[in-house]
């Protein structure tokens, strides 16, 4: 048989859009440095499970790296490494290069908000001898995942006095954790006539949380008031401690490796600790950038980025200020001239769902970062549709700095579609465009994502803090 390919072979070689698997298109090598990268992030996963330990685990990891808290009354010199922290729970690291801002600066912004339930301001509550915390769910979860799995409880109180005292419990060894039942299927009957979008309420979504009433008290409410007291004991909290707190509940369970070839990662959290850890490892790891490096972290992405840490608030327009500021420049300025990668995760393939893709605007697993034009649904509303201009100027640097990419649309047209911080960005007048990993089981307590895609996409940061 002859080697030699045929005319028709040679025109879709030289015209066709291609669109590989990572390991088709890659040595064996890169794999490997895929699977070790994955190592520190599995890592990050495990410890940093909410928007405050991110912050946390993110500004510790920055000033071991140099970075100091941002000063906005100092001049920065070329080299200089910044943070802002922001409440806690976002966070802005600046590397201020050659140029300075006078040229614009390189942002990558993600979010290290995730979907998960959050406990209303009253929470605590007793029905038929058992103690429950009512929950208000963060973000957009299909409620009946989330019973019956176990959950840890992290966040903070602020107590009367004013001061705090930080919650983490569930995730060590030999720690209580906590979940939301179920009805069994013998009776749940009528519930299975409900749909899936209803099959468990907002209102059922109630956190197991005490069954032991307080010494052998009989009486209303004592399995509460021994729950309390277990928490005046530990966190020297009253009930009206919950009105001032923020406590969240998360899936309680560690990564793991998905697979026989170990190939995927499954985990709770990868939307969008799975963009915020390869943006921030990139901006440390960049080599001698010219422009000024951001590495924005926000909060509020899963609620619409409204609020003083989400991208919508002023907080980082008035950094970049700062930094104008500081080189006689307009903020406004520097803006006008600033580029940003949107890095966020999207919808990946999925091949027992494949009605809601169009095959060819869709994300495959392990064919690399993803670069989505524009999110939005139903007519590109809610959207910022990067320019073909910088669409373009991205690609030719993830080409040039041989990362494996593909393009991807959240869905059909008019199936979904979705939203993230690149329009709050680009409403400042910054090019933006969206990049990130493919999720499958995305929002679910346990989501999957491929090894080589997180990669990529450190990839993809790196080459895109590097160009110039
Ligand atoms: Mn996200
Ligand atoms: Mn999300």
């Amino acid at each position: 048989m002859s080697e030699e390919k045929t005319e028709l072979e040679l025109l879709k070689d030289g015209l066709f859009l291609k669109n590989k698997h990572f390991s088709l298109c890659r040595s064996e090598d890169e794999v490997k440095a895929a699977d070790k990268f994955c190592e520190g992030y599995k890592a990050f996963l495990n410890t940093a499970k909410t928007e405050r330990e991110c912050n946390r685990w993110i500004a510790e990891k920055a000033e071991k790296n140099g970075f100091v808290p941002f000063d906005p009354a100092k001049k920065y010199a070329p080299g200089d490494k910044v943070y802002l922290n922001n409440r806690g729970k976002a966070l802005i690291l600046a590397v201020i290069d050659k140029k300075g801002v006078s040229e614009g600066a390189k942002i990558v912004a993600s979010h290290i908000d995730s979907p998960r339930l959050d406990l209303k301001p009253s929470p605590l509550y007793e029905d038929s001898e058992i103690a429950y915390f009512k929950t208000h769910y963060y973000g957009g979860i299909r409620k009946y995942q989330w019973t019956t799995v176990p959950l840890s409880l992290h966040g903070v109180f602020v107590r009367r006095d004013g001061s705090s005292v930080t919650v983490s419990l569930g995730e060590k060894e030999g720690e209580p954790k906590f979940v939301i039942t179920d009805l069994l299927p013998h009776l749940a009957k009528e519930q299975s006539k409900r749909t899936l979008s209803d099959g468990v309420r907002g209102e059922e979504l109630n956190i197991l949380v005490g069954s032991r009433p307080f010494k052998n008290d009989e009486g209303s409410e004592s399995v509460k008031a021994n729950v309390l007291r277990l928490l005046n004991e530990k966190y020297g909290i009253e009930e009206e401690d919950f009105i001032s707190a923020e406590l969240e509940l998360v899936p309680a369970f560690p990564v793991c490796d998905i697979g026989f070839d170990r190939s995927m990662i499954g985990g709770y959290g990868h939307d969008d600790r799975v963009c915020a850890y390869p943006g921030f490892e990139a901006l440390f790891d960049a080599q001698a950038p010219e422009h000024t490096s951001l590495m924005v972290l926000a909060d509020k992405e899963e609620i619409g980025s409204d609020g003083n840490t989400g991208l919508n608030s002023a907080f980082l327009r008035y950094f970049i200020a700062d930094l104008a500021k500081a080189e006689g420049l307009e903020g406004r300025h520097v803006l006008s001239k600033s580029e940003c990668l949107s890095a966020d995760v999207n919808a990946c393939f999925d091949p027992t769902f494949p009605s809601v893709h169009d095959k060819n605007n869709a994300a495959f697993l392990n064919h690399g970062v993803v670069v989505t034009k524009y999110t939005g649904a139903r007519g590109k509303s809610g959207t910022s549709d990067a320019s073909a201009e910088f669409v373009g100027k991205v690609r030719k640097i993830l080409n040039d700095g041989g990362v494996r990419w593909q393009t991807g649309e959240m869905g059909k047209v008019d199936e979904g579609g979705g939203g993230t911080v690149a329009m709050f960005v680009a409403n400042l007048n910054v090019d933006v465009v969206d990049l990130g990993v493919p999720v499958l089981s995305m929002h679910a307590p346990f989501e999957v994502v491929s090894k080589t895609d997180v990669y990529s996409t450190y990839k993809a940061c790196k080459a895109f803090f590097e160009s110039k």
